[in-house]
């Protein structure tokens, strides 16, 4: 109960509610903000996934093909050593020599060139085209290397049909061991161009095949000025050589976008693989997300704040208006002295106080004489300015904070003098009449000692048994001081057995 009531003045305060006004939509904007950022991470984890998935099925695309080609080139290899193969017509020995893999539709040329680097047999025509390739790279390599195996090359232009090729070969050797020529089978760039270009990646993205040394073989998006480019040398392909397959986020050397790139070896081929999607591609579409959630958010935080600032205000305006009007019901209009409410609770706390500590405790009731008279013959307007006249002289004459001077009724004033005794309290009523008769009032020629008053001074006594008593007794020595003349202070006796004094304080 205690607790409920303690909560309901909490939420009275201004200063709750700002409170409350501002930390709710803090919290508000942490639990957006950690949900923006989950958001983003899944935005991510799909990115990811989708690039991973991608990466494998094109590299198991890539390598199965490019295993059944060379089994193919390996096939011709070995036939080439058939028994009686010299002698068979040049049609016949092109049968044996190639099965239906050189008629695939990614094939370019697949060609026996001799030592000396001239087309000896010809999957594609018989007798076979004429041509020279004792320039070419694999060539070359094939030449100075005998334990090469399949060798993958540059990108070339086929010599045959002019279009762009990824050459494999293999070596034949002799009989002796010797370089007997090649064996080449040219795949078409076309068929990873086709591979890759049936992937949508963002506009941004794209898929790049490399040769370990560094030379891109095709990129989606295709652009023909791309192939053949070495990147070799760049920290994003020292990155796509260091390990089997990974993941990391890099600036492209060919562009300057931030990608995240998912890269594999491509089978045990000398080929590097990756998927790249571009970092702003990936969070785009969560970006438009947290745009809108972050500025529907902050209106809403802002709205609530400036709600509880409006309120706040409310409550603090409203507590101030209570606060004056608690002033205002305590005090009164006319002379702004503390009105008989006030003087009643005043009195009752000191009454208990006096009563607890056993310190004297003086109350004064001051009457004006004849008041009716200044009314009747100045007006109700100088009655009034007499009126105030007096609350000054009175307030003039108690110099102690916990002093109360009040106007408990018409011409009526008390004065409350805790911890004064009766000495004391006989010594403020001499001062109260000669603050009384220096005042004067110009206007209605009113001159000093024109007003008076009456008290009647009671101190609690041995039979008092509430402050009731103490005060009726203090009325009573004010009609005893009305009757005995005015313009004098009474004292009433301390029990109620001792007569009224005659005491004559001016
Ligand atoms: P006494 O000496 O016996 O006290 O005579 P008195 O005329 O002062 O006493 P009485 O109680 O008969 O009259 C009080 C008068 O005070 C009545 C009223 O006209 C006047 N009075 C009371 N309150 C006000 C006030 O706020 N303004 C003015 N101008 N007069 C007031
Ligand atoms: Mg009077
Ligand atoms: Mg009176």
């Amino acid at each position: 109960m205690l607790l409920l009531q303690r909560l309901a003045r909490q939420f009275r305060s201004a200063r709750t509610w700002i409170g409350l006004g501002i930390l709710a939509p803090l919290g508000m904007l942490v639990i957006s903000g950690l949900m923006l950022l989950d958001l983003r991470r899944d935005a991510w984890d799909k990115a990811e996934q989708t690039s991973r998935n991608l990466l494998q099925v094109i590299e198991r695309d890539i390598a199965r093909n490019v295993e059944i080609f060379d089994l193919s080139i390996q096939a011709v290899v070995d036939n080439l050593h058939a028994p009686g193969l010299d002698a068979v017509d040049p049609a016949m020995r092109q049968l044996v020599l190639f099965d239906r893999a050189a008629t695939a539709r990614d094939l370019g040329v697949m060609l026996v060139i001799d030592e000396r680097g001239d087309i000896v047999v010809d999957a594609g025509a018989v007798p076979p085209r004429k041509g020279s390739y004792a320039d070419r790279e694999y060539f070359q390599v094939h030449k100075g290397r005998a334990d090469l195996g399949l060798y993958v090359g540059r990108p070339i232009v086929s010599r045959l049909t002019g279009e762009p090729m990824l050459p494999f070969s293999r070596r034949i050797a002799k009989p002796d061991g010797s370089f007997g020529g090649v064996v080449l089978g040219s795949l078409k760039l076309s068929y990873f161009s086709r591979l890759f270009d049936q992937i949508g990646l963002g506009p941004e993205g794209g898929i790049n095949l490399y040769l370990r040394d560094g030379t891109r073989i095709m990129r989606y998006p295709h652009e023909a000025a791309d192939i053949g480019v070495s990147i070799a040398g760049s920290s994003n392909f020292e990155r796509f050589v260091s390990a089997r397959n990974g993941a990391f986020i890099g600036t492209s050397v060919r562009d300057g976008v931030e990608r995240h790139y998912a890269f594999t070896q491509v089978g045990d081929l000398p080929l590097v693989l990756n998927v790249a999607l571009s970092t702003r591609d990936v969070e785009a579409e969560w970006r438009a997300k947290a745009l809108g959630i972050g500025a529907t958010v902050l209106i809403l935080c802002g709205l609530t704040i400036g709600l509880a600032l409006l309120f706040g205000r409310e409550l603090s305006r409203r507590a101030a208006v209570e606060i004056k009007l608690a002033h205002l019901s305590r005090t009164d209009t006319l002379t702004g002295l503390p009105n008989r409410r006030q003087f009643d609770e005043v009195f009752a706390q000191a009454w208990k106080s006096a009563r607890r500590t056993g310190k004297p405790l003086s109350l004064l009731i001051v009457d004006a004489d004849h008041f009716k008279r200044y009314n009747d013959r100045y007006g109700h307007a100088v009655g009034d300015a007499v009126l105030k006249g007096l609350a000054n002289g009175l307030a003039g004459s108690v110099h102690r904070p916990n002093d109360l001077v009040s106007r408990i009724g018409g011409e009526e004033f008390a004065l409350l003098l805790p911890d004064t005794d009766e000495a004391g309290a006989l010594r403020i009523a001499e001062a109260v009449h000669a603050q009384v008769a220096a005042l004067t009032v110009g206007s209605a020629g009113i001159g000093a000692g024109a007003v008076t008053v009456s008290i009647g001074l009671a101190l609690p006594g041995d039979r008092d048994a509430e402050a009731s008593d103490l005060y009726r007794r203090a009325d009573e020595a004010l009609y005893v001081a009305k009757a005995r003349g005015r313009n004098r202070t009474e004292r009433a006796p301390s029990t109620g057995n001792e007569r009224i004094g005659m005491l004559r304080v001016i």
